[in-house]
């Protein structure tokens, strides 16, 4: 579904991204792990159209989109839930999930946006308040539901369980998996390499601006080389 081939981005004249190639198959979970800096969110932020690639290219089902801008990336179906939620707090709940789905022209929005509510109930009950009042695992959440409104082929995260509790994380978790049993994609970038290698079918470690490793996800966490760098 994604091809990423030899892909660098640079801001000036430090190159971010040096070396990266990556495939994702359709109705997969594939997870990017890797220290901080080694260039997981310059990557993501570059599928997503926010930055331009120097070398490289990204296929969509083998359609070039490299040189898109992001909203038509969007429009392409890859939808992308930034690092740090970018949430509208000051809006309500509902009003965040709309604006997910502002590039659409059809007028199913009640239905996702109830699909929303049934996958975490605490946004349904609470759909008028300002998404500022919420916990960081409730807005991660809304991160999430606003992603899914725009119906995307592809759901990007970027570090999903940043700064949330344990339980938290193992709920973001579950709700990735519940996400692929409903035909999504997902692209996931993430610290914590235990939970995401974990979940993911297919895994690869980004090393200074380079994949440097990949297999399974279960294959990934009994390397040694990804424990002592990784898991340690
Ligand atoms: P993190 O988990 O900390 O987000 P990461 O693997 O996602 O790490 P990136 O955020 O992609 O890494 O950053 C890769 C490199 O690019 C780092 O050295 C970072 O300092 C640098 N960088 C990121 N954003 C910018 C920017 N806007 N301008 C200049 N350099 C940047």
């Amino acid at each position: 579904m994604l091809e990423v081939n030899g892909l660098a981005v640079a801001y000036g004249a430090i190159e971010a991204v040096k070396e990266v190639s990556f495939t994702v198959a359709e109705g997969q979970i594939v997870c990017l792990i890797g220290a901080n800096g080694a260039g997981k969110s310059t990557t993501l932020k570059t599928v997503s159209g926010l930055l331009r690639p120097r070398r490289g290219e990204i296929l969509l089902w083998g359609r070039p989109i490299h040189r898109l801008p992001a909203h038509a990336v969007l429009a392409a179906g890859i939808a992308h839930c930034p690092e740090g939620r970018r949430l509208f707090t000051d809006m309500s709940v509902e009003e965040n999930l709309l604006l997910g789905a502002h590039l659409r022209k059809d007028r199913d929005i009640a239905a996702d946006m109830a699909r929303v509510y049934e996958l975490f109930p605490v946004l349904g009950q609470r759909r008028t308040q300002r998404a500022g009042l919420f916990s960081g695992g409730e807005q991660q959440m809304l991160a999430i539901g606003r992603a899914m409104m725009a119906r995307p082929k592809l759901i990007m995260f970027d570090e999903p369980t940043m700064g949330l509790s344990p339980i938290m994380i193992q709920q973001i978790m579950q709700t990735i998996a519940v996400l692929r049993s409903q035909g999504a994609t997902v692209l996931m970038v993430e610290q914590n390499a235990l939970a995401a290698l974990t979940l993911a079918d297919q895994g690869y470690v980004i090393d200074l601006g380079r994949t440097t490793l990949s297999g399974p996800g279960d294959q990934l966490l009994a390397d040694p080389r990804v424990h002592e760098a990784y898991l340690g």
